[in-house]
């Protein structure tokens, strides 16, 4: 149950990371990287925000779940099953770095995942 003065952004917090992947290609264990990648917390952030196109090893310099309540209050499961168990937005990033998901296959589960 969703406390009442939270709201479902996760089809926000998807479009988001939908729009960020479509400016660069994919990378792992950082948001930006070197060669100009992305990972999913990285692309939703760059929806959001401009970020030169050689960025470098930028960490973004705020929370992204001060934009959306979702990455902190929702808490899964591992859709992989390695019992790993939480909030979304650490779990974006072990989807992302860890399992090597797609950001468009882990955009579909966070708007999905009941
Ligand atoms: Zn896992």
């Amino acid at each position: 149950m969703i406390p009442r003065h939270l709201h479902d952004d996760r089809t926000a917090l998807a479009e988001a990371i939908l729009e960020g992947a479509r400016r660069r290609p994919q990378c792992f264990g950082e948001y930006f990287c070197d060669d100009g990648g992305s990972c999913a917390m990285g692309a939703a952030y760059e929806s959001l925000y401009l970020v030169p196109r050689t960025v470098g090893h930028l960490h973004p310099t705020f929370d992204l779940d001060r934009f959306f309540d979702c990455l902190e209050y929702i808490v899964r499961s591992c859709p992989e099953g390695c019992r790993k168990r939480l909030p979304l937005g650490p779990m974006i990033l072990h989807l992302n770095d860890d399992h090597h998901w797609t950001r468009e296959r882990i955009a579909d589960w966070v708007k999905t995942t009941a």
